[in-house]
């Protein structure tokens, strides 16, 4: 049986048998990986709530033949316990854990840039130096970007053409006035340049940025990170059906 160590967020948890308990963490060096915590909800367990969703934790594994078994757990961080007590930050939070777990599809495929974007993002919220809403829109947009799906802001998605006018999702992002499709969404151009600050990190604009340009930002970027996960996991689910030649 081979040992392995490696530090990691916790993802998500959930219940095997009696008392034991699968975590998907995804780590620094090894990626997504799920592992089997033995005895963890026995009321005494050396565990404790250092394998709850958020935490930053260092961890020891063996490898198993299906699941691998964690044998011990350093807390880092508790971001968790930063979030739980403001709402609009938890379910932020809450939101890059997901977004994560279904970005990162391949277990044990190394993922280091996600997984520096996760855990700046947990940073920024449980600092609450910034709103969390735009902390979150901040987190889409980059993990997007690292997953090969940017977004075009200040060219034209189709042509590369500077004059920007619609955001459609379809085209990949901003398109100009003659590329864009029927029923492209028309935004302000200041919420274009907001996603654009949010992607490159540039906080002294994003801070400054109006209310509305926020919610029409937030809008945008849902749909666009919602429209690639979907289409993401279909298309993986296709090129899995084709049959071997
Ligand atoms: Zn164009």
């Amino acid at each position: 049986m081979s040992l392995y160590r490696d530090e990691g967020v916790v993802l998500r948890t959930h219940k095997l048998g009696e008392a034991d308990r699968i975590i998907t963490v995804l780590t620094k060096r090894t990626g997504k990986i799920r592992g089997v915590a033995k005895g963890v909800r026995r009321t005494m367990s050396r565990f404790g709530a250092r394998l709850e969703p958020f935490t930053h934790i260092d961890l020891q594994l063996h490898t198993g033949r299906t699941l691998d078994v964690v044998t011990q757990v350093e807390t880092i961080r508790p971001y968790g316990e930063a979030l739980i007590a403001d709402y609009p930050r938890y379910t932020a939070g809450s939101a890059m854990l997901e977004t994560a777990d279904r970005l990162i599809m391949g277990e044990k495929e190394p993922a280091l840039r996600q997984f520096l974007l996760l855990v700046g993002g947990l940073r920024a919220l449980s600092a609450g130096e910034h709103e969390a809403r735009l902390v979150l829109d901040a987190y889409f947009l980059r993990s997007l970007a690292v997953a090969g799906y940017a977004p075009a802001l200040v060219e034209c998605a189709r042509c590369e053409g500077p004059a920007v006018r619609a955001f459609a999702i379809v085209a990949g992002g901003a398109v100009c006035g003659n590329c864009r499709p029927a029923g492209a969404a028309v935004p302000a151009g200041e919420t274009l340049a907001l996603m654009n600050a949010l992607l490159k990190g540039d906080w002294p604009a994003a801070d400054a940025s109006e209310a509305r340009h926020r919610a029409e930002c937030s809008g945008l970027v849902a749909a666009y990170l919602q429209w690639h996960l979907e289409h993401g996991i279909r298309s993986l689910r296709h090129v899995e059906r084709e049959p071997a030649t």
